[in-house]
């Protein structure tokens, strides 16, 4: 069995790899991120990488509003980007990850979108409160 990626060939093929580490994910990111920004992006802990994108659109200060969505919507286009890469080499890939990613978060906005209104900034649910109650004992001495 072959260990480590398929891309760039490094020893060790993890999720921080993957997403973050491997060369088409560098210049992926390099490409969408201020320099400023950089060493942090690349040196947190992977949860917290993974935690301080998807919550937030502010964290890394990119121009777009609604970065947590791209961001999601990018490692959404990097896993299929890298599968074709690795997997159907001869396969002439139409769209970037860029372009996957940008047609993915579309399709979010647009089904958070109110229909006719705007989308406001703050997308997160209501929190509804919700109350465990114990089931009642039937049939059982
Ligand atoms: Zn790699």
């Amino acid at each position: 069995m072959v260990s480590g990626c398929g891309i760039c060939g490094a020893n060790l093929e993890d999720i921080d790899h993957i997403f973050r580490r491997c060369p088409v994910a560098v210049t992926l990111w390099n490409s969408l991120l201020h320099s400023d920004h950089l060493p942090e992006f690349y040196s947190l802990p992977i949860k917290a990488w993974l935690l301080a994108n998807l919550s937030s659109s502010r964290t890394f200060a990119t121009a777009d509003p609604h970065w947590d969505l791209f961001f999601g919507s990018i490692l959404w286009g990097l896993w299929p980007h890298r599968n074709d890469m690795i997997f159907n080499p001869h396969l002439v890939l139409r769209d970037s990850v860029l372009q996957r990613a940008s047609r993915v978060r579309h399709a979010c906005l647009a089904a958070l979108a109110p229909a006719h209104g705007t989308l406001h900034q703050d997308r997160r649910l209501p929190r509804e409160q919700v109350v465990w109650c114990r089931p009642k004992l039937v049939g059982i001495s």
